[in-house]
């Protein structure tokens, strides 16, 4: 429902957290965040409840921070609104994590083909096939934005896609098909977000993503491309926002 993600050198947690904060108006039922730390390893909180169950969960079990992250907010369509339906979803041994927002329409057959393959599943969301596509995918390309550019076609429905693997610290990779997703340009970090709220107390400077589009940041750079790997033209726009 809500999503925010993070590349740069301030408190990544905190930056997650309150993004998912002003995200929160959208309504939601879980929430959950993804942080590559200082050592390279992947840690993920989430939870289902308010935000202020994460908060908690983060008080009693505190994960390690670092320069990289992605946070959801979850509005439940396939799987009950518990812990393990939360996102984000993990895939490729614990080393991926993966967010969602929309619906992915043809979750049921691909869920079979991979467990054909091997693959298990922690949860009942059409969420964590396409994390574990990716992971499978990544372990062939070892590349996220590459890896998405194949998942992407075998993929129908709505989504916003955003993910992290902690072989390529420094990077979140998103993807978008009838579904939002918006850059927030800043000085030495970049951000994503569902929306403008996502990133809006970082920086008024922003840059939509179009239709079948992905989209990687880093601290300080921005690629865009469409689902065949083409470069795409970017239109930076300013917030207007009273705060
Ligand atoms: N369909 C996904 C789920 O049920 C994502 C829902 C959302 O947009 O928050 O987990």
């Amino acid at each position: 429902c809500g999503i925010v993600g993070y590349v740069g050198s301030n408190k990544t947690v905190d930056v997650l957290m309150g993004g998912l904060r002003r995200l929160e108006y959208r309504g939601y039922d879980s929430a959950g965040i993804a942080v590559i730390d200082s050592r390279g390893v992947l840690n993920t909180a989430k939870k289902a409840g308010k935000l202020s169950a994460l908060v908690e969960e983060l008080k009693a079990r505190p994960i390690n921070d670092g320069q990289t992250g992605i946070g959801h907010t979850r509005w439940a369509t396939h799987g009950a609104p518990t812990n393990a339906n939360s996102h984000p979803h993990l895939a490729d041994n614990g080393r991926l994590a993966l967010i969602h927002n929309g619906i992915i329409e043809n979750f049921a057959p691909l869920k079979a083909e991979l467990i054909a393959e091997g693959f298990s599943f922690e949860s009942e969301t059409d969420t964590e096939v396409a994390a574990v596509l990716l992971g499978r995918e990544y372990q062939r390309v070892g590349d996220l934005a590459e890896a998405f550019r194949t998942i992407v076609a075998r993929l129908d429905g709505a989504f916003t896609l955003l993910a992290v693997h902690q072989d390529q610290p420094g990077v979140v990779v998103g993807a978008r098909r009838n579904s939002p997703l918006v850059i927030g340009l800043g000085e030495g970090e970049n951000f994503l977000g569902s929306d403008v709220a996502a990133f809006v107390e970082y920086t008024r400077r922003a840059v939509a993503i179009g239709q079948d589009q992905i989209v990687t940041i880093t601290a300080d750079a921005v690629t865009v491309t469409d689902f065949d790997g083409h470069s795409v033209e970017t239109e930076e726009f300013d917030i207007a926002w009273d705060a």
